[in-house]
């Protein structure tokens, strides 16, 4: 395509509100317009790079057996209830009336669509497995709209839904897509990890994250330095800490005053005590359906840090919010005295396992100015969970290494239902002996947007884009150094329509600007392969610059086709 026909609007101004190398980039190149918070228009340039990581990981469902259906982008309210997500989704879901007064949703996700699709249409166990998708616009009012497309509320997203009729089937469809997944990324030219995700309320291990490892990743992993082991944060486990630090002699469970002690660090200086054997005690207001609300307690080791997603599904909530001084107040809490026991019977205590028949531990006394000293869990019928916040040096809880953390761009996540959704929804076929059972189902996303965000957090340079092959907008940008010139414009075309009638997606720079303007959105744009056509074709030559690293060699004008359709095999 010519530059004079195309629609590419590059600018030296960055986005005011734009930290990121790929929001300023996107915007500065002429990808992609803002229109609103979180709202983003693609002009030319981004459709045609949203079309090939669209085109990538269309290829790759097709070949492992998924099928591309297009359900409605509005949805009925009465299937979120029929889930019970329509209040767990919270403020994230867009709702409006029709003029019939009827309530819709704008689809964030299709999980309740899909089945009462398919619940309509498969009816026995013959037709399954069967796997679907959409690459379909989503809709979530995000609380932080930010970084351009990496967060957007209006975004495309690759949704893929399997149908198995057991256990073993919805295994398998988690295996394939585990493996379609990492042949598109790997396509893609990205640097990614599969990582343990959280799996919500539903529990267990079967939801992975495929994290692009960015530093300005949204998400904190924690690898191993020594085998495969990684996770979200939110997902994290680790070995089983022991501590050094000798435990505190107490001769009698007493309370103990403390005035004006009450942090950690100043609790572990007072009582000479290492704070492993210090209960920190962290209240939350937990919200549920309904607006019903509770306070929470969660305890956990004064060396350990609360989890917040860990503590969220820990009493099966839909959000946890911070507590404010009235509230701590009305509920009998005294900041920096708070502690797990003597308590309400209102107020639900969590603690994390780490604390498990700990004994000859200090806690606040629910009183101000007192600890409490020689607090024992041993033979106590408490509940206990996984908490805790996995640090950096913490040890590998598959081998004997040591983990650390990194940041990631989540980018996909694959996750095995079981019967959530078809339960809820009645969505059952007919097995073997005629017995109507619930479809066991898997679930499937990849941010088709997010990842252009993605592709150029991690190939970029102080001067712009540097698209992977598979993404690219174009393969090849001729630049014509100055199309005056005759001889120069007339090698340029030529060489545009020989590669052109080869299928290669070629630019070609045909403005009537500098030689140097021209570089410069050469730069900026990133076409991964660019052939400048200027003055040293006088002496039969014309460079071919690499755009990641910027090298430059000059080729005889002759050999420049062969060279790039060897460059580009
Ligand atoms: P996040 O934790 O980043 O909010 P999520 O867990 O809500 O993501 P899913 O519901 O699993 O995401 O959605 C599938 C994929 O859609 C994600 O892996 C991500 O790549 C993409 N995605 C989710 N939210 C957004 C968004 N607001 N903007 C762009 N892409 C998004
Ligand atoms: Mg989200």
């Amino acid at each position: 395509m010519r530059f004079t026909q195309l629609l590419i609007p590059t600018s030296k101004e960055a986005p005011s509100d734009a930290v990121l190398a790929s929001h300023i980039y996107l915007m500065r190149a002429g990808y992609i317009q803002s229109v609103g918070s979180g709202l983003y228009n693609f002009l030319p340039l981004g459709k045609r790079v949203l079309d090939n990581v669209r085109r990538v990981a269309k290829e790759e469902l097709d070949r492992a057996g998924c099928q591309e259906v297009d359900l409605s982008f509005v949805t009925p309210v009465s299937l979120w209830k029929e889930s019970g997500r329509f209040e767990k989704y919270g403020k994230e879901l867009l709702r409006f009336k029709d003029r019939k007064n009827n309530d819709f949703v704008l689809g964030p996700t299709h999980e309740e669509m899909m089945v009462n699709m398919v619940s309509q249409t498969v009816r026995s166990y013959k037709q399954l497995p069967i796997n679907l998708y959409q690459i379909k616009t989503k809709f979530r009012d995000e609380i932080r709209p930010r970084f351009g497309l990496m967060r957007g509320r209006e975004f495309l997203m690759k949704d893929g839904y399997s149908f198995a009729s057991s256990e073993d089937g919805m295994k398998a469809d988690f295996d394939l897509m585990e493996k379609t997944y990492s042949r598109i990324f790997k396509r893609l030219g990205l640097n990614y990890r599969i990582v343990e995700a959280d799996s919500g309320a539903i529990g267990g291990s079967a939801s992975k994250e495929f994290m692009v490892i960015a530093d300005s990743g949204e998400d904190t992993i924690v690898i191993c330095d020594n085998c495969e082991y990684a996770a979200n944060i939110e997902a994290a486990k680790r070995a089983m800490v022991a501590c050094d630090a000798d435990e505190p002699e107490i001769s009698i469970s007493s309370k103990f005053q403390t005035i004006d002690i009450k942090s950690i660090d100043d609790l572990s200086a007072f009582f000479h005590v290492d704070p492993y054997y210090l209960i920190k005690t962290v209240a939350k207001k937990a919200l549920y359906d309904g607006g019903e609300s509770k306070i929470v307690l969660f305890a956990l080791r004064g060396s350990d840090e609360l989890e917040e997603t860990k503590a969220c599904n820990s009493i099966d909530a839909n959000e946890l919010v911070d507590i404010n001084e009235e509230e701590l107040r009305i509920a009998g809490l005294v900041a920096g005295y708070m502690g797990p026991s003597n308590l309400s019977e209102e107020i639900i205590v969590v603690y994390d396992e780490g604390l498990r028949d700990g004994r000859s531990l200090i806690c606040g006394a629910n009183e101000e100015n007192y600890h409490f000293v020689g607090y024992d869990l041993r033979g106590v019928e408490v509940t206990y969970k996984d908490l805790v916040a996995v640090q950096s040096g913490d040890g590998c809880p598959k081998c004997n290494g040591k983990l650390k953390h990194t940041k990631g761009i989540e980018v996909g996540h694959i996750f095995q239902l079981g019967t959530k959704y078809s339960s809820a929804l009645k969505a059952e076929f007919l097995d073997e002996n005629g017995k109507s059972k619930p479809f066991m189902m898997g679930t499937y996303g990849i941010g088709i947007s997010r990842l252009l965000a993605a592709i150029i957090e991690q190939n970029h340079d102080d001067r712009g884009c540097i698209w992977t092959k598979e993404s690219s907008p174009f393969a090849v940008h001729i630049i014509i150094s100055n199309i005056k010139k005759e001889e120069e414009l007339e090698a340029g075309e030529e060489l545009y329509s020989d590669l052109r009638s080869r299928g290669i997606e070629v630019l070609l720079d045909d403005r009537k600007e500098r030689f140097g303007f021209k570089i410069k959105d050469f730069e900026l744009i990133g076409v991964p392969l660019a052939v400048v056509v200027g003055k040293n074709l006088t002496d039969g030559k014309m460079e071919i610059i690499t755009r990641d690293g910027l090298d430059k060699v000059e080729i005889k004008s002759s050999d420049v086709l062969d060279e790039i359709l060897r460059r580009l095999s």
